[in-house]
């Protein structure tokens, strides 16, 4: 059987048996791998320190049909992504993106998920330490987008009408977007004005809004969408963010 070679991102790893690791990656080709690479703890082990969560680069592995798990022959990390692991915020919203992927990707393959993963990682770890937060925002939000999932925001979720610029609408959780004011009336969703709804919008397209405000609301916004539409169970990733998001006085945007 030929090795299957394809551009992976690693998400999760652990030990197995006496000398092995069990890994996670999701691949450009073949969506959500789990994979085994026999002797790699061992002092003789090849490529340990390359093997670290978040690290990129091409795999090459054998794809058994209908198994859950497969064999790993080699894995060439071009990128250890180390500027993560050396701030926490950076790492948290990082390891946020991880498992939102593994709690959603199963084994199908989602276009354009591997390029929203890798593009994500790349901008968390480089951004400028002000726009931290909302680097991280927009890399869930266009990950939550390549699953096929994008809030509604430019017209109203209920009767189809355009938003004016000045409408302040609110978001509609279980339809998955937002109503228009005269929708809203008897709705209870977060209130979103035209300013939260522009900076949705390019937070949807992996775009920091030069202005960016509310960025925990902005989050919690996220959570709740992801809980209603995406993901069975709450990220634990997401709660620490919201603590390390920083804080601002509560007004609607
Ligand atoms: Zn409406």
């Amino acid at each position: 059987m030929a090795p299957i070679r394809t551009g992976a991102v690693l998400l999760r790893a652990h030990d197995y048996g006496d000398s092995s690791r069990i890994l996670r990656f999701y691949t450009e080709g073949h969506g959500l791998l789990s994979v085994v690479a026999r002797g790699v703890r061992g002092r003789s082990g090849k490529g340990t320190a390359t093997m670290a969560t978040f690290a990129t680069g091409q795999l090459t592995v054998f794809v058994k049909a209908h198994r859950d798990l497969h064999t790993m022959k080699d894995f060439e990390c071009t990128s250890l992504r180390h500027g993560l692991g050396s701030d926490v915020l950076r790492f948290t919203g990082a390891s946020a993106a991880a498992e939102l992927v593994l709690s959603h990707a199963e084994q199908e393959t989602h276009p354009g998920l591997f390029e929203a993963l890798v593009k994500a990682l790349d901008d968390i770890e480089v951004a400028p330490m002000s726009d931290r937060a909302g680097t991280i925002l927009a890399g869930l939000w266009t990950l939550t987008e390549a699953f096929g999932f994008a809030p509604q925001i430019d017209g109203c979720i209920r009767c189809g009408e355009v938003l004016e610029d000045t409408d302040v609408g609110r978001f509609d959780l279980a339809a998955g977007g937002v109503r228009c004011q005269a929708c809203s009336e008897a709705a209870a969703g977060p209130r979103v004005g035209p300013g939260a709804r522009r900076q949705l919008r390019a937070l949807l397209r992996g775009e920091l809004p030069p202005d960016l405000s509310h960025t925990r609301q902005h989050l919690a916004l996220l959570e709740d969408f992801l809980a209603y539409h995406v993901i069975s169970k709450p990220l634990k990733s997401l709660r620490f963010l919201g603590d390390l998001f920083p804080r601002e006085a509560v007004v609607a945007p």
